[in-house]
């Protein structure tokens, strides 16, 4: 038994058959021990990896991380993050750079190209960043359900500036409660590849997005900054467009890059580097003014079927514009709409509902939506 004195290095490991990204302690193990990388989870068996049969994957998406993997085809990732470590692990496997071959891998490519397709190359390189529209069609429901599980968990990690626990996914009974009703009547018009899963996340950034496999996040700026349920009823109504477009799916497909869409494609759907990859770009989710006025479109659409005035989600997005209209980042998705101005007057136009309707909420279920996450 020998005392334990380096410092701890922590890296993300996915282990190939759940979606999970789990937290892992990473040490390299003397010839003594075997001459194994040592991966610990915080809860269950811990993994050693043979010095000899550890690659480098190379991925075109990750770029502050190192992606390893083992030789042949086995699905396990580690992605590190930490420069000293991953310059140990450099020294430590002789093989690192070794061509990361995978006879399953090209036989499962081969099954998907036809004989005229001449090189693996053009595939990887070529077809597959163009198909990327249309393979967002082909990718099972249960690997997009895979991609927004694990994405949603990247998210969180990532806005959690105390960099503990990940930001809290807020649950109140009654906030939750109010939500469902939400949900349940704007759902009347609505025909959803997949169940919508609703989060507040408890973040003061006034932002919503969507994510692949029906996920809907909205931080709890939003909901403290709108002055009435409908303002949220719009928003939510636009994600669910979002949603039913599949443009979450389609927008991690493009910016996974090559290497990221094949492992979707092959069943790799955690996707390890791809999806911290791709957190970013799900939270800012610049779409295109088709996609964005489509959801719009959509939005108004479910207002109309519930009974209910398109003119609040008119009103939020002129003053969300006035407010952050020029903001990049993780702001753009609600706020730059690529046309603002245009947009809320056709807000206000699609609008069907004069005088009274039955609210969304009462009174008392809107108090508790918003305190959702005290
Ligand atoms: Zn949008």
């Amino acid at each position: 038994m020998s005392m334990e004195t380096e410092a701890m290095v922590f890296a993300d490991y996915v282990d190939g058959e759940t979606a999970r990204v789990r937290r892992v302690k990473v040490s390299v193990q003397p010839a003594s021990q075997g001459s194994v990388v040592r991966i610990e989870p915080t809860e269950g068996a811990l993994v050693d990896w043979p010095i000899d049969d550890v690659r480098r994957i190379p991925d075109q998406a990750a770029k502050d991380a190192v992606v390893y993997g083992l030789t042949g085809d086995h699905p396990a990732r580690l992605i590190v993050k930490d420069a000293r470590l991953n310059a140990e692990l450099s020294a430590a496997c002789p093989d690192l750079k070794r061509r990361h071959k995978d006879p399953n891998l090209l036989k499962r490519l081969m099954i998907l190209s036809t004989a005229s397709v001449a090189s693996v190359a053009l595939i990887v390189f070529v077809l597959v960043p163009i198909m990327a529209d249309q393979l967002a069609t082909m990718l099972p429901a249960e690997g997009e359900q895979a991609l927004g599980d694990s994405s949603i968990e990247q998210i969180r990690l990532a806005l959690d500036n105390s960099k503990a626990t990940g930001l809290k996914d807020c649950r109140s009974t009654d906030g939750l409660a109010a939500l469902a009703k939400m949900q349940a009547r704007l759902s009347i018009g609505a025909n959803l590849p997949y169940d919508i899963r609703l989060h507040v996340l408890d973040h003061k950034m006034i932002n919503a997005f969507a994510l692949p496999g029906g996920h809907i996040v909205l931080f709890e700026g939003l909901l403290d900054d709108a002055k009435n349920p409908l303002e949220v009823a719009g928003v939510l109504g636009h994600e669910m467009g979002h949603v039913e477009h599949r443009d979450p799916t389609r927008l991690a497909l493009r910016s996974a890059g090559s290497v990221g869409v094949l492992g979707l494609l092959l069943g790799d759907f955690a996707g390890g580097a791809a999806v911290l990859f791709m957190t970013e770009k799900l939270i800012q989710a610049q779409y295109s003014q088709g996609a964005e006025a489509g959801s719009d479109t959509y939005a108004y659409a479910l207002l109309a079927a519930a009974k209910l005035p398109t003119v609040p989600m008119a009103d939020f997005f002129d003053r969300l514009h006035k407010k952050y209209g020029e903001e990049k980042g993780l702001m753009s998705h609600l706020a730059s709409h690529p046309d603002s101005l245009g947009r809320s007057e056709a807000a206000r136009a699609a609008n069907t509902v004069e005088g009274d309707f039955v609210p969304i909420l009462t009174a008392d279920e809107w108090a508790s939506l918003q305190a959702i996450c005290d």
